[in-house]
Order: structure tokens, then sequence, then C-alpha cells
């Protein structure tokens, strides 16, 4: 069976992505260093614990396991954390992502999935984003991204680094079998912060602006599928491995939802309250980041079927409810 280097892969997104890669037929090896993976996640298949500024941890596990392509989730991901420490950002994913490109060719290894972001498009008032609108990110962890988006297309150019590119839109909900979810220590997401002050495990929801130029006065985001999301990586690994050239694929359902209507999803769905805080607005979040696009559905055959607020807050609910990961 073919193995897929998936670095990140005991992440919240990467692990999801090594479920539906062992479902798929593939061997995921997850490389991770753990700082806010779990271990009890990368259950589909070998653990490498290391660490992407390390080069020769990255050498060895491609030594040992001869991946046909790599997925790369390991990064700095928090926009706000990004906004007070952009160095870290810059560090931690850039010069990870060229270890690991450098690696990956040494070994002959020239296929690249790679963990993108609707946050390379930055604030682009009412603008329904496709993957033709130029990229002009407004905080570090966008920047990073670009960053590693261009450093792809220079590597494809010089080396035949061959890479399908997907930029995310706001990734929720967990596992529909309910083995993995979401889980980061301190939590920054909105749906299992809410989640949290549902079930008592924190005081309140903070809202995060409420004078945005939107409807209702909160942001707007585009939420897809944790499960949907992988399985257009596995999509974009067969589109590798056809032989097919590099592409840039957004990955949102085309509708976007206010901080306002996530909350009343929840009541749905829990039948409780959220109990909710109106606060200032965080430095670096966007207005409204939306996906106007159908590329991932047309080309990769796509299709985002969980991706209701109903389901993606209920399978979030439902592995909340089941405790999370066992720590260590
Ligand atoms: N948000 C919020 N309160 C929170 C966390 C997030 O109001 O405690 C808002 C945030 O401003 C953004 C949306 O929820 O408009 C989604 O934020 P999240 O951090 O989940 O994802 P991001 O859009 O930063 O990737």
């Amino acid at each position: 069976m073919d193995r897929v280097l998936v670095t990140g892969g005991a992440g919240y997104i990467g692990s999801h992505a090594c479920k539906a890669l062992a479902r798929a037929g593939f061997v995921p090896v997850a490389f991770d260093n753990l700082s806010t993976g779990w271990a009890a996640a990368a259950k589909y298949g070998p653990l490498v614990v290391g660490d992407l500024m390390d080069r020769a941890a990255i050498d060895a596990a491609m030594a040992e396991h001869r991946p046909v392509a790599v997925m790369h989730f390991a990064a700095l991901s928090l926009v706000g954390e990004s906004m007070r420490d952009p160095g870290r950002y810059w560090r931690v994913n850039v010069t990870g992502a060229l270890n690991l490109i450098e690696a990956a060719l040494a070994a002959g290894c020239r296929n690249m999935v790679f963990s993108s972001t609707c946050a390379t498009y930055g604030d682009q008032d009412g603008v329904m984003l496709d993957e033709d609108t130029p990229q002009a990110p407004i905080n570090a962890y966008g920047g990073s991204k670009r960053a590693i988006e261009d450093m792809l297309r220079d590597f494809g150019a010089s080396h035949g680094l061959n890479h399908v590119i997907f930029r995310y839109f706001n990734v929720a909900g967990a596992d529909p079998e309910g083995e993995i979810g979401e889980q980061h220590e301190p939590e920054t997401h909105l749906i299992p912060l809410m989640l949290d002050a549902v079930a008592g495990r924190r005081p309140a929801l903070t809202v995060f602006g409420t004078d945005y130029p939107t409807p209702d006065g909160t942001c707007i985001r585009d939420y897809v599928h944790v499960w949907d999301l992988v399985q257009a990586h596995v999509l974009g690994l067969r589109w590798l491995l056809d032989g097919r050239d590099s592409r840039v694929f957004n990955l949102g359902t085309g509708r976007g939802f206010s901080v306002r209507e996530v909350i009343e999803a929840s009541r749905a769905v829990t039948n409780r309250e959220v109990p909710v805080v109106m606060g200032d607005r965080r430095p670096g979040d966007a207005v409204q980041l939306v996906s106007g696009s159908r590329r991932a559905i047309e080309e990769l055959g796509w299709e985002p079927a969980h991706s209701t607020l109903a389901q993606m807050i209920g399978d979030a609910w439902a592995w909340h409810q089941g405790g999370g990961h066992p720590r260590g």
C-alpha cells in the first residue's frame, strides 16, 4: 500500500486526513511534534514524533517510509497570535515548509498537497473570493501561508514539485463517527468555544465585534465540515498521482454565516442557550470570507455533503460531550 507522509497528522485536520487516507487505501504516516496535536489522534497509521525545524528528522522519516506524496498540515494557525508574534509565524511556518520541500525532493518525492487558507486573500470588502482573486493577506498567518504557496510554485518550476494547494475557509465539525475531533489548548475557535460556553465549561462566548459592516454587525465566515475537507485532500492526492498539473482550489461552500447566525444554529442543535458577551473586534479579522468558487466541485468532483451548520455543530457537540482525546 502506498504511504503518504502527513505533517501535523496528530492535529485536528491532519488526524481526519489520516483517517480519510486509510479509508481510501493508503497508509498515512503522521509526522508531528505534538506541540498542539494528540498522540491518541494519530491512530490510523504510524506516528513519527518529529519537528519540521529538524531537517534530519524529516530525512529519516522519508528514508524509512518512502512516501508517494506529502500532505502538509503542520503549522501555527492562529490569526490573533500571528498578529502578536509575527516572527514566530514566519520562522516556523516558512522554514518548516522549506525544510519539508527540500527533504521531499531529496528523497525523490515530488507530490505535495498543501494546507493553505482563505486568510491569504485578506479583507476584500464584499468580494466573493475565488482562486484568481489577488492575494493580499492582512495578518502574519495569511502572509506566511502565501509565502509557502509561492515557494511551492518556485520549486514546481525548478524541480518538478507537483502540488495541490487548498485554501480553506473555516473548518468545523468532527468525525461523524465520533473517533476524533477538534481539541486545541488553548481553544480559540468559534464553534468549540461556543460549545464550551453551552456546556458550562466557560462562562460565556465573547463575540468579537458587533459593529462590522454586515447585516447583523458580526463577521461572516464560510464554514466547511472537516470530513468534507479531508475528502477533497484525497481527491487532490489522486489528482497528483494521476499526473495532473499543479492546481489551487478553494475549499468552502459559498455560503457565509455571521457569528450571530452560528449562535442561533447552535440553539437549534443543542436545545440550550449560548451565554454570550459582546466584545471588541479581534485584530487581524477580515469582515467577510466566503468562497465564490466551484472549482473543487467541478474539477475534483468534490461533494461537501456534510457542510451544513446543523451537522457541523451537531458533530462537534457529540465529540465535545464525549470528552475529547485522552491526554498524554
Ligand atoms: N469569534 C468570536 N469569538 C470567539 C472566537 C471567534 O466572535 O471567541 C469570531 C471571529 O472574530 C471570526 C469567527 O468567529 O469572525 C471565526 O473565528 P475563528 O477563530 O473560529 O476562525 P478564523 O476565522 O480566525 O479562522
